[in-house]
């Protein structure tokens, strides 16, 4: 099949069309018109067979997780999103129907309840399966959630359970379908959440790194510390039962989550959650003046090798 009918046959009219779309896939770039008076926010994340995904991962969750990943970084800032571009370099094997196919499907699924359309992308041969998303989306004027704004006195908060994607990976990589697998390969984003912490939030990040690294973006880019209370993290049954090293392992040095991490004032959380009584989230420690990660659990600090997930 030619470049040009692939595309065209599975890529074009894959998603709805979103109403700030101006022109869509077709021509030599898309048009849109922004809301009025609202900021861009991009992002892009790569997403490589072999390295951030298993090879035998199947099509659909592939094209899944590398939308989803992307508009969680998106639900970090608070943004909603618009639109993504694809860049999809594909070995000849899987250039054929039954592959797209999956793949599209996986992509009409992660897009389709947020909205959010296919207006490009490019596409090219390769040996490596590589999928590269660049996500648009839409924030008020200066409101973004960025990463430097953690006050001393703040909580820390997840909105979700932590661990539970590493913790999967680890059985995948011993052969065991995990039952939480699905944490892994079809994350949800935070898309709701992020959008409604704008106003109360002072700090954000998504965790895709594992929590300890994550949070550390957020306790460098502010100039503080934290103390957490391991005892306090959402974890899911299955993980409850590992002992404490093991799960902490997972739970802070593991990465895939997409959990948002943030910190709020204590005024501004007992207003969120009079406000947002729909979204649960969940405080783990607070933001200190010594600039530092402090891990404690039963009320006793715990002395934990916080690593995290190196790519180099
Ligand atoms: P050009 O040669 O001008 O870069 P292309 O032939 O690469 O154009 O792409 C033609 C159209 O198809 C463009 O609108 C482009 O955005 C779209 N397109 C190409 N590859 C993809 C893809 N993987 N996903 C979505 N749209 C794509
Ligand atoms: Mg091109």
């Amino acid at each position: 099949m030619s470049e040009f009918a692939l595309i065209q046959q599975h890529f074009a009219n894959a998603t709805l069309s979103h109403p700030d779309t101006v022109l869509g896939i077709g021509d030599d770039c898309a048009v849109s018109q922004p809301p009025a008076g609202c900021q861009l926010v991009s992002c892009m994340d790569t997403l490589v067979a072999g390295r951030h995904f298993l090879v035998d991962t199947p099509a659909y969750a592939i094209a899944y997780k590398a939308v989803a990943v992307n508009l969680s970084d998106l639900a970090a800032m608070g943004a909603t999103p618009y639109a993504i571009l694809l860049g999809l370099s594909l070995p000849k094997s899987l250039a054929n129907d039954a592959w797209l196919g999956e793949f599209c499907r996986g992509l009409v699924a992660i897009c389709q309840p947020f909205g959010v359309e296919l207006i490009g992308g490019d596409t090219t041969g390769s040996e490596i399966l590589t999928i590269s998303i660049t996500a648009l989306g839409f924030i008020e004027p200066n409101q973004a959630i960025t990463r430097h704004g953690a006050k001393v006195g703040d909580l820390v908060c997840v909105s979700g359970e932590i661990g539970s994607a590493s913790f999967a990976l680890s059985q995948a990589f011993l052969g065991v379908v995990s039952p939480l697998k699905h944490t892994l390969d079809l994350p949800m984003p935070q898309v709701r959440l992020g959008r409604q912490l704008v106003g109360y939030a002072s700090a954000m990040i998504d965790i895709s790194d594992g929590l300890a690294q994550d949070l550390g973006h957020i306790l460098s880019a502010s100039g503080v510390g934290a103390v957490l209370d391991l005892d306090k993290l959402p974890t899911h049954p299955i993980l409850q039962k590992l002992p404490d090293t093991k799960r902490w392992q997972h739970q802070l040095n593991g990465g895939d989550d997409y959990q948002l991490c943030l910190t709020i004032s204590p005024q501004n959380l007992q207003k969120f959650q009079q406000n947002h009584s729909d979204n649960i989230i969940y405080p783990i420690g607070h933001i200190t003046k010594e600039p530092t990660l402090m891990l404690t659990a039963q009320n006793r600090p715990i002395d934990f090798d916080i690593g995290g997930w190196q790519h180099f």
